[in-house]
């Protein structure tokens, strides 16, 4: 997101922590964070200069891939507050080098114990509300599960506490950092929403507009938060002090005596109680796991959709024999094995999908049963029905509708000199959230209870993901972790709603079958087919391959200026390391490596 240059890191380097070694990031050994560094020792790549810093930091100073992973969590907190944080939830994937193993923790938040199907429907007029205004209200809010999750990391397999791992966040907060272009556009995109609520717009809207780009940006109200989690431990966010103030801020929306600008929506006050957030418990579910020529691809199960829907497609691609030749076949395959692994996660695939379900969606068998449907030389007819899970044929289904999710959350990968893995997602739905500032406390709330579908999507076939008593809603995100003959070959991650499932899919294909290194990989132009009737696509896709892709019957819908904000991690030979974020999108990532690579 902010490209700082080398004496800045130095510096920011040196005021994080205590005692900085010889070797953090300064002087002859820190290049810029720009979107690729290669080196050994350990790495870190997130959209974030400040944040990456702080995770290389961690490992300089001994720590492994998870104390620095969340170490740079919390940074994100601070500098991408309208994607992730602790008003919010995601997914940690982990990959411990010792047990050659990979765990996961399900972070997602949780729907109130009061929560019915009809949560989304107005009950003035029996219809569902407007995405909009669903989002800013207190029906959306989830018990977060972000700062229980970043506890569990550490207790389970860190080297450092939380309360240590929070100080450098709480000191960028209280410093500030420099506003950049990325930062000032998504105040201005939440404008109205922001300037609803008095706590938000002190925050973020500072005499009443986005402040400027190259202003200094602090948070000590966020920065006290951290120290009382550092101090009396993560229950107060989950029924002490903070856990109050969440809970007030749901049930009475914190609005203006005088907002500014106008808000076309009532402001709905929400349900979710002290209770739901004394009970948020953290879910630790297998991987899903499933093979790619000699790869073998660790995604993340339900309630998100990611790790089924990656695995399926990738299945379907197995099936076809692609090669780096054929780039035509091989995007084409790519369009219609998205499609076909959208059709079946939203018709099969929710926070209660029975695992015998999840397994036949990432089996061989159900690829061939799927992959059988596409015609190599025409594009199938979007939407694609969803195929028959208790059939063994090519038949189709019935139609069902696709559905469409937000684009904000932020992802994150590390790896440490021992080996040890971790790709992390987390968010808080969309950008800016529910857009209230819990009061005195500095961070947002989520709105990711509106990843539900407010009314069911298939037809006459039950919807896996409609709102209900605790439940999680679905999710789009895909932390992947892909080893090869056992050893780590690739960890990968990206936000973009349902979009992350198609780009950590891309960036696969682009990696593994079309053979361009990962930094290629990763700056390759994008495009999304979620079983729609128009790819959405980055127009250079659309330029480099619409005529080819088109003359199969491929349809394109309007442009989309970009799809994700990715981060990874390539391991290579004796240790070496690429990290890589992007170029470009969403102002561009950070990547760093402990020791670069003369
Ligand atoms: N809420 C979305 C999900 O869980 C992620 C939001 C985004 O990436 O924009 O899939």
């Amino acid at each position: 997101m902010r490209i700082l240059p080398a004496t800045a890191v130095a510096t920011l380097s040196a005021a994080l922590l205590v005692a900085p070694s010889p070797a953090s990031a300064g002087g002859s050994h820190a290049p810029a964070l720009g979107p690729t560094a290669t080196g050994y020792g350990g790495a870190v790549s997130t959209v974030d200069p400040t944040a990456t810093a702080v995770g290389l930091d961690v490992l300089r100073h001994g720590g492994n891939a998870v104390d620095a992973a969340v170490a740079a969590a919390a940074t994100l907190g601070v500098t991408e507050p309208f994607s992730a944080g602790i008003g919010g939830g995601g997914f940690f994937v982990y990959y411990d080098a010792r047990k050659r193993s990979v765990s996961t923790i399900d972070g997602r938040e949780t729907g109130p114990a009061t929560m019915r199907e009809t949560h989304f429907i107005d009950p003035a007029d029996g219809q569902p509300y407007e995405f909009a205004e669903a989002r800013v209200s207190g029906l959306s809010v989830g018990a977060p599960g972000t700062l229980a999750t970043w506890q569990a990391a550490t207790r389970k397999w860190g080297t450092k506490s939380l309360a240590s791992l929070l100080q450098p966040a709480a000191r960028v907060a209280d410093r500030g950092f420099t506003v950049d272009a990325t930062f000032r556009q998504q105040i201005a995109d939440n404008a109205a929403a922001f300037g609803q609520f008095g706590s938000t717009a002190e925050l973020y809207l500072p005499n009443g507009a986005p402040p400027a780009v190259g202003s200094t940006q602090r948070n000590p109200d966020l920065a006290d938060t951290y120290r009382l989690i550092a101090r009396q431990g993560i229950d107060v966010l989950y029924e002490g002090a903070v856990a109050r103030d969440i809970v007030r801020t749901v049930q009475h929306p914190p609005v203006a005596d005088d907002p500014i600008g106008a808000w076309q929506y009532p402001i709905r006050p929400g349900t979710l109680t002290l209770d739901d957030l004394k009970r948020y418990e953290l879910r630790f579910p297998a991987p899903t796991r499933s093979k790619f020529r000699d790869l073998t691809v660790y995604g993340m199960s339900t309630p998100s959709s990611g790790g089924v829907a990656v695995s399926e497609a990738l299945n379907i691609l197995e099936t076809a024999g692609l090669s780096r030749q054929d780039v035509t076949r091989a995007l084409h395959y790519y369009l219609e094995a998205s499609a076909l692994s959208f059709a079946d996660r939203n018709r099969y695939v929710g926070a209660y999908t029975p695992q015998r379900i999840l397994d036949k969606l990432v089996s061989d068998a159900w690829a061939r049963q799927r992959a059988c449907q596409i015609n190599p030389r025409a594009a199938l007819t979007k939407p694609v029905p969803p195929g028959d899970i208790n059939a063994t044929g090519c038949t189709p289904a019935t139609v069902g509708k696709p559905v469409e999710q937000g684009k904000s959350t932020t992802n994150l990968t590390v790896a440490d000199r021992w080996g040890n893995i971790v790709e992390y997602t987390f968010t808080i739905e969309q950008t800016g959230g529910n857009a209230m500032v819990v009061p005195g406390r500095g961070f947002l709330l989520n709105n990711e209870l509106t990843d539900f579908n407010f009314t069911g999507t298939q037809g006459t076939a039950p919807d896996p993901n409609l709102p209900g008593p605790g439940k999680r809603p679905r999710s789009s995100m895909s932390p992947t972790i892909v080893l090869q003959d056992g050893k780590p070959f690739l960890a990968l991650g990206s936000p973009g709603g349902a979009t992350i499932i198609t780009t950590v899919l891309q960036i696969l294909v682009n990696r593994v079958i079309l053979g361009m290194s990962l930094p290629e990989a990763m700056a390759a132009p994008r495009a999304s087919q979620r079983n729609t009737a128009g790819i959405q696509a980055e127009p250079a896709f659309r330029t480099t391959y619409g005529p080819a892709l088109t003359a199969l019957g491929h349809t394109f819908g309007a442009d989309t200026p970009e799809l994700g904000a990715a981060t990874a991690i390539e391991f290579t030979r004796h240790g070496g390391l690429i990290a890589s974020a992007e170029p470009t999108r969403r102002g561009g990532g950070a990547a760093g490596v402990v020791h670069p690579r003369r």
